[in-house]
């Protein structure tokens, strides 16, 4: 026999519906099927009840309940069918309306209350589904869980009384001749015949004590994904279902936050070694994961990461705990009285202070009921009154094979302390079959895929850049990725992804990666103009792993953000000069940021376009060598123009060719005045290890007064028209001499200088 749950979505809309009862025809032997209710029904439910409490308006959400009910009858089953149980379905939504009336008017929602209004949601779906078995002729008897799954008064959270609940079953389905029973999942009764509810995701728990009452020989778990995945798949793109594990690691991951199944389902089938396969209704013919005794199949380290928000840390701290006895016990006693389930527990071994984890809704009560517990030392200042951090979450490794392995925590806690994740809190069961950590809510995602990525995904290093800039430089830059991406994923395994890009107008950002074939126009149609900040903002809310911001500007105000992004841990690399010829104290600061927030920040194309000359030098002096001299002609624009002026043209042609062949900077007057030339130095200088600022320099310029004068770009390129003789007697001269004239930048003995130079022909 085989036992089958049906979650939420599968029996979310008579499509899906149909496509349950698909399997279940197929299968040969008897089944159980246990279904939940509606997908979001539940949710609708207990929303209605707090309406209600709150003396609020709640007829809307009924409505909206029955509506979705009376969609699924009318496309599954003919018309002449639905009147009958449309009528049922209206006598459920009555009761729940007396139910919830009485809670408006009392506005009292006893747990009683909460988990008889809870029920309706398996009350309805079940009896859909059993009509729309019966219409496609398959023999199907109807179970009772109200009546035959019987359980404790903790209402909304029963325990079930096994010896009994395997009775009824055992005896209800030996006196079945159908072929299939259909059980509502998640709903009970107490002693009292008082309906009781198993706690939410409870259906799963259903299903395993029929698969445990009749010696099951599989529990199949039918849900929305192909099986229990390494991470969550909502949250990881890459993650991939599990083949096999084991119940002990299931567990785990249920319990950290794998809803797929509830956790307490593991216990019974455990109980019998009834194995456990997790199922796809949307993809049937997908393996999905085989949960069982056996140890994993798979040689994995770590077999899953699983998470849960809504995480409240409280911590109780004072030298007034050191070595007294009993002060845990206290601590605990205080918040089991108060029925709150801890989550996670540190203790330093100094006892200074104890810190556990809870949900984040029971955080005020949990702090009530510590604070007076600890009255008296409070008063006599021995502990301080507990503190409470919200809006976290636990993330947690988890796989049986971790405790033989050296470095699971080092590689866990470096990763995601690279990806700027803030650490709060961590715990290792000395099972070693788990490690987890407390994080900011917000970095959740990040952290799940940070870890994913250095677990599972054979190092392929996804890196995710932000580019402001897309002119020469940058548009280039993006064509290279274009061409280059497939060949770095395959060869390097770097996926190297486009995420944001900017122009000095418009910026366009995709989160899962910009198409490279057609940026331009995302970036023309784009409805967000252009600001510094609120790229950085969107940066650093997007909170990808590996970000890195590209500057491919000359903009001078674009590098007072360098800051800002390397504080987030982003790396910043930068063609634009400004920064690093900025003052030195600048220079040196971002440097340190850099090393600080483990971000690196390049800038190797400041000087000599893409050669290795500022890697190299760094090399140079790591290695102990000393730079006594730099001699260079560093302006590639300046070189194109005195390489082709001459006496049979002008220099404003040369100039203007420049410009179109995209030698010059955007404006031309940071390369002929000389002071590109003069940062360009300035880097090399620094990077030998000197210390040195830009008005240090001694540049010459070769440039007549009118041009240096020169307010605007258009004026500029005027003068040089007009200026066409002093020009030429430049050039002249040094024909005369038989030289020719370059543009040098020089440091020797601590001075530095940059001018234009007579250089002998040879
Ligand atoms: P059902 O309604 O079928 O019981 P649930 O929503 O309770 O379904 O559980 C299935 C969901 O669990 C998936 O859609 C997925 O979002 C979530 N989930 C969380 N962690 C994991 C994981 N490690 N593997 C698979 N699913 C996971
Ligand atoms: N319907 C219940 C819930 O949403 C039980 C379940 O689906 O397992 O929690
Ligand atoms: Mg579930």
């Amino acid at each position: 026999m085989i036992v089958s749950k049906f979650g939420g979505t599968s029996v979310g809309s008579a499509k899906n519906i149909s496509q349950v009862i698909e399997i279940i025809a197929k299968k040969k032997d008897k089944n159980i099927v246990v279904v939940s209710a509606v997908g979001g029904i539940t949710n609708l439910l207990v929303a209605s009840a707090k309406l209600a409490h709150e003396n609020k308006n709640y007829v809307h959400l009924l409505q909206e309940i029955e509506t979705i009910h009376f969609q699924i009858i009318e496309e599954l089953l003919p018309q002449n069918k639905q009147s009958k149980i449309k009528g049922k379905v209206k006598e459920q939504i009555s009761l729940l309306e007396t139910t919830l009336n009485g809670v408006f008017l009392l506005k009292d929602l006893s747990t009683k209350s909460q988990a008889k209004i809870s029920s309706f949601g398996e009350a309805l779906s079940s009896i859909i589904i059993y009509e729309a078995l019966l219409h496609k002729g398959l023999s199907t008897v109807y179970f009772n869980s109200i009546e035959h799954i019987k359980t404790d008064s903790n209402y909304t959270n029963s325990h079930v009384n096994h010896q009994l609940t395997y009775q009824n079953i055992q005896q209800f389905v030996k006196e079945q001749k159908a072929k299939i029973v259909l059980a509502p999942g998640f709903i009970a009764s107490n002693e009292a015949n008082e309906i009781t509810t198993l706690g939410r995701g409870g259906s799963d728990f259903t299903a395993a004590i029929f698969a445990n009452a009749l010696d099951a020989e599989l529990l199949e778990i039918w849900t929305d994904v192909s099986g229990l995945y390494t991470a969550n798949p909502k949250l990881v793109k890459q993650a991939k279902p599990i083949d096999t594990i084991s119940y002990q690691e299931a567990m785990e991951l249920s319990y950290f936050g794998a809803k797929v199944i509830y956790p307490p389902t593991i216990q019974p089938v455990l109980d019998k070694s009834i194995p456990i396969l997790v199922k796809n209704t949307f993809k049937p013919n997908e393996n999905g994961t085989l949960i069982s005794n056996a140890a994993s199949k798979n040689n994995l380290t770590v077999t899953g990461i699983s998470h849960i928000e809504n995480i409240a840390l409280l911590t109780l701290e004072g030298n007034g705990m050191v070595g007294v006895p009993g002060i845990s016990k206290r601590f605990f006693e205080a918040l089991l009285l108060e029925n709150i389930n801890v989550k996670f527990i540190t203790q330093a071994s100094s006892e200074q202070s104890i810190c556990i984890a809870i949900d984040a809704q029971d955080a005020s009560c949990a702090k009530k009921a510590i604070d007076n517990q600890f009255a008296l030392e409070i008063l006599q200042h021995k502990v301080h009154p507990v503190v409470i951090e919200k809006d976290l979450a636990i993330i947690a490794l988890v796989g049986d094979n971790m405790k033989s392995h050296q470095g699971i925590s080092g590689k866990m806690f470096s990763s995601l302390g690279y990806n700027n994740v803030n650490i709060k809190a961590i715990a290792q069961g000395s099972t070693e079959k788990n490690i987890s950590a407390i994080i900011d809510r917000k970095d959740v995602k990040k952290a799940l895929n940070t870890l994913h990525a250095s677990f599972f995904e054979n190092q392929i290093k996804q890196i995710n850049l932000f580019i402001m800039g897309v002119g020469n430089v940058g548009g280039k830059l993006l064509e290279q990725i274009e061409q280059q991406q497939k060949f770095l994923l395959n060869k390097l395994h770097i996926n190297l992804r486009v995420i944001g890009l900017s122009n000095s107008k418009k910026m366009y950002f995709e989160e899962n990666g910009i198409d490279l074939s057609n940026w331009s126009e995302k970036l023309v149609d784009s409805e967000l103009t252009t600001s510094f900040s609120n790229f950085f903002q969107k940066v650093k809310t997007l909170n990808l792993r590996n970000s890195v911001f590209v500057d491919n500007t000359a903009n001078s105000d674009l590098p007072h953000y360098y800051e800002d992004y390397l504080k987030q841990s982003i790396a910043v690399v930068a063609c634009n000069k400004v920064a690093c010829s900025s003052s030195y104290e600048n220079y040196v600061k971002l440097k340190k940021l850099s090393r600080e927030y483990s971000a690196p920040f390049l800038y190797e194309t400041n000087v000599g376009a893409g050669l290795p000359i500022i890697d190299t030098l760094q090399n140079l002096i790591n290695s102990g060598d000393e730079i006594t001299k730099i001699q260079a002609v560093l302006s590639g624009s300046l070189n194109f123009i005195f390489n082709n002026f001459n006496d049979k043209n002008t220099f404003s042609e040369v100039v203007h060719q420049a410009g179109i062949e995209g030698y010059t900077e955007p404006d031309p007057r940071i390369d002929l005045s000389g002071v590109d030339v003069m940062r360009k130095i300035l880097i090399l200088i620094r990077e030998s290890g000197k210390e040195l600022e830009l008005q240090d320099i001694d540049n010459v310029s070769f440039l007549p007064e009118s041009s240096m004068q020169a307010d605007t770009v258009e004026k500029f390129k005027e003068t040089l028209i007009a200026e066409t003789d002093h020009f030429a007697a430049l050039y002249a001269n040094a024909a005369k001499n038989n030289c020719r004239l370059k543009y040098v930048a020089e440091y020797d003995n601590g001075i530095a200088k940059a001018g234009l130079k007579e250089i002998p022909k040879d």
